[in-house]
């Protein structure tokens, strides 16, 4: 069960996370029209490292727009809310925030005349949500992944995460620890709620599926590592047999960070012999240790991608 940090902000205030309640009617109860943003932060040297802040904030905003939400609020606005709520909760470890823009008012139609959308946040202690032994053992999704034709899949948009519920939850009533998701036509387009990148033949790859994964910002910081150490990424479709046959499949995503999967359908990832025992390899432990780097505050890019609270 989750343990929520003391306050929220709600209805344009810092309020205590009890007091941020809703009616059962609200139209984003009942449509799932809202969207939101996950984030990490980090308690490194006394001091509170929010990762990519910004990049979150723009995301939002996107997607606020995208969805015809009509809410935003400015960048400034938005970073000072966030300072404010973190010292309020006077924060002293590593967490996760969650932002989201929704509609409260009770409404019997899914139409948006006449609604006023607003901002909520709230924070829970986030340690490893993944553990750090092993990876994921995945199921080949029987749920596609839906395009953008019928939802836009660069928002986070609240209801239409049914399909990562449907996904998810089917893969781990199987045994499976997550979900991984084709397109229409057979190609991967990422886990339920993580990107994924291919080492296959000595290519990086990222799905080229028109675009229907979400934009995660842990994969563009991760392609970003993989650059700034001298390698390069091709962009193609991906099918499950290149899947089967990879050297690495690996996983991002704010909860996850940077992870990798040690089997699809159980035939394992990055062996030869069926019944061999996966092990981590070498994109993956590049990553992982780059990314450690930066939340420490000792990468190059640490400045560039951490939000200090002051
Ligand atoms: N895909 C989906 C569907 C997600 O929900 C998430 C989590 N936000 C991701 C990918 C990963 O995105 P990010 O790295 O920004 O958390």
């Amino acid at each position: 069960k989750a343990e929520f940090m003391k306050f929220a902000y709600f209805d344009k205030e810092i309020v205590e996370f009890e007091k941020a309640t809703v009616s059962i009617a609200t139209h984003s109860l009942q449509y799932g029209t809202t969207c939101f943003g996950g984030i990490r932060g980090y308690y490194r040297n006394g001091k509170v490292a929010i990762f990519r802040l910004k990049d979150h904030y723009v995301r939002l905003m996107n997607a606020s727009k995208m969805l015809g939400f009509e809410y935003f609020i400015t960048w400034d606005e938005f970073k000072d809310i966030v300072t404010e709520l973190v010292k309020k909760n006077d924060v002293k470890e590593d967490f996760y925030m969650r932002p989201f823009i929704f509609c409260k008012e009770p409404r019997l139609s899914p139409k948006k005349a006449g609604l006023d959308f607003d901002l909520a946040i709230y924070m829970l202690p986030l340690a490893d949500y993944v553990s750090s032994e092993g990876g994921l053992n995945l199921m080949s999704s029987t749920y596609r992944k839906y395009n953008d034709s019928s939802i836009p899949t660069k928002a986070k948009a609240g209801g239409s995460y049914i399909n990562s519920f449907l996904a998810t939850s089917d893969a781990q009533r199987n045994g499976y620890d997550d979900a991984l998701m084709f397109d229409d036509a057979g190609n991967v387009v990422e886990v339920s709620v993580a990107n994924i990148i291919l080492v296959y033949r000595d290519q990086i790859i990222i799905p080229d599926t028109g675009n229907a994964a979400l934009e995660g910002i842990t994969v563009r910081s991760a392609l970003e590592l993989l650059e700034h150490n001298g390698y390069k990424i091709t962009r193609g479709k991906i099918d499950r047999s290149m899947v089967f046959s990879a050297d690495e499949l690996l996983v991002t995503g704010t909860a996850m960070k940077i992870t990798y999967a040690e089997s699809l359908d159980r035939r394992p990832i990055g062996q030869l012999d069926f019944n061999a025992k996966p092990e981590a390899g070498k994109f993956h432990k590049l990553l992982k240790s780059e990314y450690e780097k930066v939340i420490n505050g000792e990468h190059e890019l640490s400045s560039e991608w951490l939000f200090i609270v002051e």
